[in-house]
């Protein structure tokens, strides 16, 4: 933060209350989650309204942590405070309005260059790349990953230093009238408007009334960086600011500067002409027209903010593609690595050791990091990453470069320094970690790709990747639609839908699931031997493994009369308890009890006090069709009845759920204690009736092994199906069958997307191969083609073969790599 602050300069910002504290006491940092609090005597934790729950509820977490100062609203109960412990509490109307004042305030005490990005696309890349070019020569400052919402732009500003010398903030928006606030923080001098597309239309009356909200951010900025390629962007932008505060670029003459492109054999030359003639060549290491409009935004601010231009180009020398995301990889002898070769500074830092801290417990956590690439600053830089690593309880660090010598050790953290990276691939070995958490951060030119690839576990061509944000968008979503206190049971049977149970589990224990459930035994057994603590219900689970289930804390389902017998007759002899749970069937006809057996149901129960009854449900036949609605309510009546004779018999109220995920949205008023999502948390809404309201997690990706020309009449594949009469290109994927790419998308079924066009699948799917036609697609061996994700509909794809989601998603073979990142 730029400035420590006062209790009482806190009351003065926000308009607070003191509820009790000392006025003079001073915090040097600011919290919004319970977990990600570091120097905590020195933290204000401010009590966010969150969709899950209300930041509230951890202050006790928050004060066995060291935290003092509290931020609460105004409903806040005071009685529930202990007056004597020297905490500090300020009451206010919207504890997020108080945090963007704090933030306004912390952003009014930098003095430097600031500029802020908006629009559609490209925000967070422009900002990477402009940070990239920018440290070349100056100690930039910038908000982490794509922090730029109404919460994610605060945190950003104070993670600003006095010793920055120039701030980049993006700012993002899906509604109207969300800019003023964005605007009031960030005030930038400098402004870039990416481009404007159709993501958030939905949120807006029209393109030209979002582009006027987005447009709000440059009220009281100087300049304005904006192309004219768009004209309904470029006509709005002028009509809004006089033209001295233009700048412009575009391939047409008439802009600030005006932009030719020359493809090379191996990435584009970029001339940019200026008005006054000057001619400014620079070389950057890609082609596609996306990354060259980003790039092309970077070149001018960078410019425009005095940067020379050799300078410039020698920071592009190092320029990749951003993977703008912190991976998750399988490494080898069971260590996990953090993949974040591509952040480089200390807010990038302090995310990925967030995210460390969030994941399953491994043996001892070891980060591997380089040199901080940024000009000055260097005593304070290394200083604070040594505060860090020892914050966040590193075991050991493997330190490469000239001046990362500098970081040290407080407590037992062991420190082993290399000059070079491949110093430091020779200097170790795979084997040096077993069962570890190993964290990869460093700066683009020491390559530590190198590294990630040397202690990753070998992976074949096809990965599933799995969208962490998007998993939690998406029960937030769920959440929203529930009253407060019902209870949400996650459905992570057959691999949490494909998904990869461990760690989607991890990832909702974080994010306040109350109950997990599995199909089978086994899948528990695994689940809680990756330290998944929470309960877990087990759907069917076989006779043979109930003694399994006791020991591992699992709870069964029993579902008819013979098997409670034998659960209680087993549970009597081995003197064991047992939790469990009794499924009702209401009308599915799959499993469950029928109501003319709950006396004797009872009576058993009754006798068997060792047996201790967690929930009831039922399950619907056909939540997801409104042609049901009449039979799915007769089976919620149904369970609702069960429930009140039930509790009569054995006086006691156990959890009642039963909602699906579409069963959710249908029918608000039965959520009874709990629901149970399932595949709407993976990203797919059933129903289609809020298609849109969900993020899609997964996208399932390949690669083009060979490229072949084939002569006219040439077949393709087995049963010669594949037929090309006038010859033409294919391309041969690394994915089958076996790898659960349906056979029914063989000759035209299904396709992929390579660079974003589709390309037919030719030929029949074999078992770990499949061919598509390259027919108008400019690729080569070794791209990318996507089967499925946000730009390929499963629920399209599996309509086109005649089957459900559910299907395909289950079907992805194990020995398909997963990979989980935040984006
Ligand atoms: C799979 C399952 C669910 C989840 O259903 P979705 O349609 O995926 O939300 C809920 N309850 C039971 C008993 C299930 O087997």
């Amino acid at each position: 933060m730029l400035q420590g602050l006062s209790i009482s300069q806190i009351v003065d910002l926000t308009g607070g209350k003191l509820l009790c504290g000392e006025n003079e006491f001073v915090v040097t940092n600011v919290a919004i989650d319970s977990r990600q609090v570091v120097r905590a005597t020195e933290t204000l934790f401010v009590a966010l309204q969150g969709a899950k729950a209300s930041g509230e509820l951890f202050i006790p977490d928050l004060i066995s942590l060291g935290v003092k100062a509290f931020l609460v609203s105004k409903s806040f109960d005071e009685n529930k405070i202990r007056k004597d412990e020297g905490l500090i509490f300020i009451a206010v109307p919207d504890t997020r309005e108080a945090l963007q004042k704090i933030a306004a305030f912390q952003r009014k005490q930098f003095k430097k260059p600031l500029l802020g990005i908006t629009g559609s696309n490209g925000k967070t890349i422009v900002k990477e790349w402009l940070g990239q070019v920018l440290s070349e020569e100056y100690t930039v400052g910038k908000s982490p990953k794509s922090y730029n919402s109404q919460v994610g732009v605060p945190l950003s500003i104070f993670g600003l230093s006095a010793y920055h010398q120039v701030a980049i903030l993006e700012a993002g928006i899906s509604k109207p009238g969300e800019m003023d606030a964005l605007e009031n923080m960030i005030q930038p001098h400098l402004g870039i408007f990416t481009n404007i597309g159709s993501a958030h239309d939905e949120g807006f009356p029209s393109r030209k009334a979002k582009i006027w909200e987005k447009l709000k951010l440059f009220k009281r900025s100087k300049f304005v960086i904006y192309q004219k390629n768009d004209s309904e962007l470029s006509n709005s932008i002028e009509q809004e600011f006089s033209a001295d505060r233009l700048i412009s670029w575009g391939d047409e003459p008439g802009a600030t500067f005006v932009r030719s492109v020359k493809k090379l054999e191996q990435g584009t030359r970029i001339v940019l002409l200026k008005e006054d003639l000057e001619m400014l060549t620079f070389k950057v290491p890609f082609s596609d027209s996306a990354s060259l409009e980003n790039i092309t935004h970077v070149l001018v601010a960078a410019l425009t903010l005095g940067e020379q231009s050799t300078k410039i180009q020698q920071a592009l020398d190092h320029l990749k593609p951003v993977e703008m995301r912190l991976t998750l990889k399988d490494g080898a002898n069971e260590s996990l690595l953090i993949d974040d070769t591509y952040s480089n500074d200390l807010a990038g830092l302090r995310v990925a050791l967030d995210f460390m801290k969030l994941q399953r417990p491994k043996k001892r956590r070891v980060v591997i990091l380089s040199d901080v690439l940024q000009h000055g600053a260097v005593e304070e830089v290394y200083s604070e990453i040594s505060g860090l690593l020892s914050e966040y309880e590193i075991d050991q660090v493997y330190a490469v470069g000239k001046e990362v010598h500098r970081i040290s050790s407080a407590g037992s953290m062991e420190i082993a320094l290399f000059e070079t990276t491949q110093d430091l691939l020779q200097g170790i070995s795979p084997n040096d970690f077993q069962e570890d958490l190993i964290l990869i951060t460093g700066a683009r030119v020491f390559g530590f790709e190198r590294v990630v690839n040397f202690l990753q576990r070998r992976i074949h061509g096809t990965t599933l990747e799995i969208n962490l944000n998007a998993l939690t968008h998406n029960f937030n979503f769920y959440k929203k639609q529930l009253k407060p206190q019902t209870k949400v049971m996650v459905m992570v049977k057959a691999f949490a839908y494909g998904g990869g149970a461990a760690e989607i589990a991890n990832h909702l224990q974080s994010m306040g699931a109350d109950y997990l459930a599995v199909a089978f035994t086994d899948e528990g057994v695994a689940l809680r031997e990756e330290g998944i603590t929470l309960p877990i219900m087990v759907l069917n689970p076989v006779k043979e493994s109930l003694l399994l289930c006791q020991q591992y804390d699992l709870e069964p389902v029993v579902f008819s009369p013979s098997f409670l017998r034998f659960t209680a007759a087993l549970t009597q002899k081995e003197k064991i308890e047992l939790s469990i749970h009794l499924d009702f069937d209401t009308g599915m006809h799959r499993l469950g009890f029928d109501e003319s057996e709950l006396a004797d149901l009872g009576e058993i129960l009754l006798a068997n006090p060792q047996l201790e009854l967690k929930s009831i449900y039922t399950h619907l036949a056909g939540a997801d069709e409104e042609v049901h609605k009449e039979y799915s309510i007769q089976q919620l009546e149904t369970f609702a009845r069960i429930k009140e004779k039930l509790k009569l018999m054995l006086s006691i109220a156990p959890l009642a759920h039963a909602l699906n995920s579409a069963g959710i949205l249908a029918f608000p008023s039965f959520q009874f204690d709990m629901v149970r999502l399932g595949i709407g948390l993976y990203g797919v809404e059933v129903t289609g009736k809020n298609e849109g309201a969900l993020k899609p997690i997964s996208t399932l990706k390949t690669t083009i092994s060979q490229i072949k020309e084939i002569p006219p009449g040439g077949t393709i594949g087995y049963s010669r199906k594949g037929v090309l009469p006038d010859g033409g290109r294919i391309a041969t994927l690394a994915i089958g069958y076996a790898d659960g790419y349906d056979r029914r998308f063989s000759n035209g079924g299904g396709f992929v997307l390579i660079h974003g066009q589709k390309a037919p699948i030719i030929g029949n799917v074999c078992m770990d191969m499949c061919m598509v036609n390259l027919e108008g697609i400019a690729a080569q061996e070794g791209d990318e083609a996507i089967v499925f994700g946000p730009e390929v509909s499963l629920s399209d794809l599996a309509k086109g073969i005649g089957t459900i989601p559910y299907e395909l998603l289950t079907n992805i073979s194990t020995r398909v790599k997963r990979v989980y990142y935040l984006d």
